[in-house]
């Protein structure tokens, strides 16, 4: 279970099973369906110190995670840990801290403001076109910085009482919606006939256009993504999924495997990540991962900047950190492999851009602009459109 920062940064895919499970006499069988890496998830300190070596404020965010955000983390998942590794990017991702217990003032139980913009439990409609629709509390496995960690896991603070019925009667009447986001919670934990029903469901209502999968099951749980979820899945397109990995270690070959079963069902496949210190942070890393999304025909599609959750500033780097990773990506590759680098805003005001500054000067007659590499273009802005003459030409007035 060794990993060195070399082979996290070769574009390479490894299987890492069966890993921690070699002398358990896990059948591939077994290891390969998912309700065994589900009832196999390390949920409590016991399993968890089977393995590792905790540290003492590894040990006490674990006690305290029952009563915060619980912990689960799948086999498969597990896996990716470097047991010698105190630091491994994984391991911070999932393995609760005590510092989960510490807040600053600026720290909210709920960041993005989705309580105030419910007009119904579980439907959150902040924008004109589309809302964002929490169908379950439950993940495979639970990241330590969820922004909805009041309402994931099922130990928080708040219950998540999605009214489904009261939810599509809502968007049903809304006619603007044209583009529905399910999440959660993950919606790829439901069994294909619930996410069958719910699909079909928003696909009977005429107005909604396309519809989305918010899921990191792909990397949590690769084994979920059976051949018939995805011929169920494809029954419903227009149908983008928009997955979440953070760092290039969780695109395994078995993630790989199913990313490329989505790809072929037709679903076109995002990226969302979280900007996460020691996880993302730099550029090697960053690089590596969006070109490893880009071989499994995934493209970034935003870098979120850390919302101000409760407990996560451990985890959380600088804004400006973020925009120079964005500049030592864009022009240096492909513009596919460049996400959007957003704030959700504090408090409610949606996704926010933050981008380098490539315009730096402009006036009514040019636009100085800066590339990839720091020169300096002028670009002459057209002239100012002169008042159209009322009479035609008198060439042409005949
Ligand atoms: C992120 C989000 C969406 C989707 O935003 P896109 O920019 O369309 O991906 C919709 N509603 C809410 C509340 C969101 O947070």
């Amino acid at each position: 279970m060794h990993h060195d920062r070399k082979q996290d940064l070769s574009k390479s895919f490894i299987s890492h099973a069966p890993g921690y499970w070699a002398d358990q006499g896990v059948t591939a069988e077994e290891w390969n369906d998912y309700t065994w890496q589900l009832k196999n998830r390390i949920t409590s300190l016991p399993q968890l110190e089977q393995h590792l070596n905790l540290s003492d404020e590894e040990r006490n965010g674990v006690l305290l995670s029952g009563t915060k955000l619980a912990m689960a983390i799948t086999p498969h998942f597990f896996n990716l840990i470097d047991r010698d590794d105190p630091n491994c990017p994984i391991r911070r991702q999932v393995i609760p801290r005590i510092e989960e217990t510490w807040t600053d003032d600026y720290e909210m139980a709920d960041p993005c403001g989705e309580d105030s913009h419910m007009p119904v439990p579980g439907l959150v409609h902040r924008y004109p076109d589309r809302v964002l629709f929490l169908v379950t509390d439950r993940c495979a496995s639970y990241c330590r910085y969820c922004t909805r960690s009041r309402v994931v896991s099922g130990v928080g603070e708040q219950g998540l009482d999605t009214d489904y019925e009261a939810a599509f009667r809502y968007l049903e009447e809304h006619t603007e919606v044209r583009d529905v986001l399910l999440s959660g919670g993950d919606p790829l934990l439901f069994s294909d006939s619930k996410l069958e029903k719910i699909l079909s469901r928003l696909r009977s209502i005429e107005h909604i256009e396309f519809l989305r999968i918010g899921s990191r099951i792909p990397l949590f749980l690769p084994q979920r993504i059976t051949p018939e979820l995805c011929a169920m899945l494809q029954k419903y397109h227009p149908l983008f999924l928009s997955v979440h990995a953070n760092h290039p270690r969780e695109l395994t070959v078995e993630s790989k495997a199913g990313l490329e079963r989505l790809a072929n069902a037709g679903i076109p496949l995002g990226n969302q990540s979280v900007l996460l210190r020691g996880v993302n942070d730099d550029i090697e890393t960053m690089e590596t991962l969006v070109h490893k999304l880009l071989m499994c025909r995934v493209r970034p599609y935003y870098l979120y900047q850390m919302d101000l959750i409760r407990g996560s500033g451990h985890l959380r780097t600088s804004v400006a950190k973020g925009i120079e990773l964005i500049e030592q990506l864009r022009g240096h590759t492909t513009g596919y492999a460049v996400p959007q680098y957003v704030i959700d805003a504090p408090g409610g005001g949606g996704k926010v851009p933050v981008n380098p500054d490539y315009v730096i000067q402009k006036n009514e007659e040019r636009v100085l602009v800066k590339n990839y590499e720091g020169k300096v273009f002028e670009y002459p802005e057209p002239p100012v459109p002169v008042e159209a003459p009322l009479e035609p030409a008198a060439h042409l007035a005949g």
